[in-house]
């Protein structure tokens, strides 16, 4: 496992990683907390915090809860407290700071290993739970949720910071490929259109059903919207074996640009009507909402099966 040591004593330091590289693990040893803090949270790879109390900066106590706040976000970080006592007032404030265990130093090779197996049983279920809630489990793109969580993210923006489009499609008439060729034929189609998606640019997900999203961080709508032009021809050239012969499919797609201060909901809802403008004016076709703070007075949807000539960054 790779494991973020917090230890404050050189010695201390030394003898904990050759304990732990001879078990085989991966040790990035530090004597300074604010140190070790700073890499638990730019290494996305960290399986492990095991921290002494009495570490400078950020104490062990400060260690133990940072890791617990990361852990409860989008990965598992197994934290295993170390004191050289037996304090019972100190294990229990250390469970309480967020500890998943708690050693006494200087430690037992085999109870430390034991217990770092137990470490790797536990962070592996957690990344599978983790996996099972972010990841749709037909096409293995994120799910609904882990889009919104990383849109949510991205539309933080502030006013001059690069532009962030959305696009929102859904594959034509894929009933007709259900009731033709069966759920099974349907299920490969919208694999494959996943596989399409999932080598281009941007963030792909399956928001549900035969409906995808793609975040596109950096591409304002002109843009964004010549990519869906291409999404659309990739998908159209897809050749899909059936029973006996071959099944190709459309999408229809909508384009929206984000505008400061918007919240996820309210880019795809704009996104939404784009699309629903495409799929009433014939599929198989790109539409850019028009103005993405404006829909059509009249009929409530975007109108122009034509690309946006006129961005209106409203940032
Ligand atoms: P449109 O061009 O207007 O989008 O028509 P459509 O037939 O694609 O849309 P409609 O909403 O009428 O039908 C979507 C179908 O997608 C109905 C549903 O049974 C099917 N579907 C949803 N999820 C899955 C899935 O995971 N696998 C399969 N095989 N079918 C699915
Ligand atoms: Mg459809
Ligand atoms: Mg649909």
């Amino acid at each position: 496992m790779r494991i973020v040591l917090a230890e404050p004593s050189r010695i201390g330091l030394r003898l904990m990683t050759q304990i732990l590289t001879e078990g085989g693990h991966e040790v990035l040893p530090f004597n300074d907390g604010a140190v070790a803090l700073e890499c638990l949270h730019g290494d996305e790879t960290v399986d492990v915090l095991m921290t002494s109390f009495e570490v400078p900066n950020v104490s062990g106590l400060e260690l133990c809860w940072e890791a617990r706040l990361i852990a409860n976000g989008r990965r598992p970080i197994y934290v295993i407290a170390m004191s050289s006592t037996h304090d019972r007032d100190r294990l229990i404030e250390a469970l309480d700071s967020g500890a998943d265990d708690f050693i006494t130093k200087p430690p037992v090779p085999a109870e430390l290993f034991a217990r770092l197996r137990a470490a790797e049983r536990m962070t592996k279920a957690s990344r599978e739970l983790l996996r099972l809630a972010t990841v749709d489990t037909l096409t293995e793109l994120p799910n609904r949720r882990a889009f919104f969580d990383r849109a949510g993210a991205v539309m933080l923006r502030r006013e001059n910071d690069p532009p962030v489009s959305v696009l929102m499609f859904d594959i034509d008439h894929f009933k007709r490929v259900n009731d033709t060729w069966g759920h099974d034929v349907g299920d490969a189609v919208l694999t494959a259109v996943a596989e399409v998606v999932r080598t281009r640019a941007g963030h792909p997900a399956r928001l549900g059903g035969e409906e995808f999203a793609l975040l596109l961080d950096g591409w304002d709508m002109l843009d964004a919207y010549h990519e869906a032009e291409r999404l659309r021809l990739a998908v159209q050239a897809l050749v899909i074996p059936v029973p006996g012969s071959t099944l190709s499919v459309t999408i229809s797609i909508g384009v929206a640009e984000h505008v400061c201060g918007q919240t996820v909901d309210q880019v795809l809802k704009q996104a939404d009507i784009a699309l629903y403008a495409a799929k009433t004016s014939g599929r198989n076709r790109v539409v850019a909402a028009h103005s993405t703070s404006k829909p059509h007075e009249e009929t409530g949807f975007a109108e122009a099966s034509e690309p946006a000539q006129t961005i209106y960054l409203a940032c």
